[in-house]
């Protein structure tokens, strides 16, 4: 079965693109979503975010994201580590939530597929991008946020311009009519390359 990796930076529109293919009938793994499931529900991530961050990381089984981000924010090493004990447990998640698709191709969600590289784990990858500004104001009216929380969070990924470079297909989601015939489109390109593969 084909997977093809979804991503675009914050306030792009990745999760609503995910939702046109998924009225397709298209399944998809959100693997920021699955990241947070495992810290919430795994006893050994836990155990191991623990040792790293303290006892305060965690209250019961709650993970305290803001406390866990706050730590990560600012060094590099601790976001590293952090990320070395959720990613092999989502990839391993999403291995066994592959083995009960039976559809032709599986799209599969994640907000830094590029600047981590599991983009080349994908068959094919789907960049989502929109102009700076109208992304900006769709995350104040969407989390609230300041313009320097969300430029802070901008400063982390890549620009679209380079992730272009690596992507198969690129939407550009303004007007969300046109997105839904540009996912349509995408849907039945993919379905050929699966075809010839
Ligand atoms: P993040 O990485 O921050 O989770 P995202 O890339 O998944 O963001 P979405 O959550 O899909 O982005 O979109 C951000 C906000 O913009 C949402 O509130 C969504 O409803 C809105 N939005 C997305 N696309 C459009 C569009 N084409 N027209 C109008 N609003 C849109």
């Amino acid at each position: 079965m084909m997977v093809v990796g979804l991503t675009g930076g914050i306030g792009s529109g990745k999760t609503t693109v995910a939702g046109f293919f998924k009225k397709l009938d298209i399944p998809v793994y959100i693997a920021d979503e699955a990241g947070k499931r495992l810290m919430a529900n795994s006893l050994k991530i836990r155990e191991e975010i623990i040792s790293i961050f303290g006892e305060s990381s965690y209250s019961g089984n709650t993970p305290q994201r803001k406390f866990i981000a706050s730590k990560v924010f600012s060094d590099e090493r601790l976001l590293d580590k952090l990320n070395r004990i959720i990613h092999p447990a989502v990839e391993e998640d999403f291995k066994l939530w592959l083995q009960r698709q039976n559809t032709a191709y599986v799209i599969y969600e994640a907000a830094i597929l590029f600047e981590k590289g599991g983009y080349k784990k994908c068959d094919l990858n789907i960049l989502v991008t929109a102009p700076l500004e109208l992304r900006i104001k769709r995350l104040q009216k969407r989390d609230n946020s300041s313009r320097d929380e969300i430029q802070q969070r901008m400063d982390n990924q890549w620009s679209d311009e380079k992730k272009s470079q690596l992507a198969d297909f690129i939407i550009n989601n303004e007007d969300l009519a046109d997105t839904k015939l540009q996912v349509e489109h995408i849907h039945f390109e993919i379905l050929k390359a699966g075809k010839n593969s």
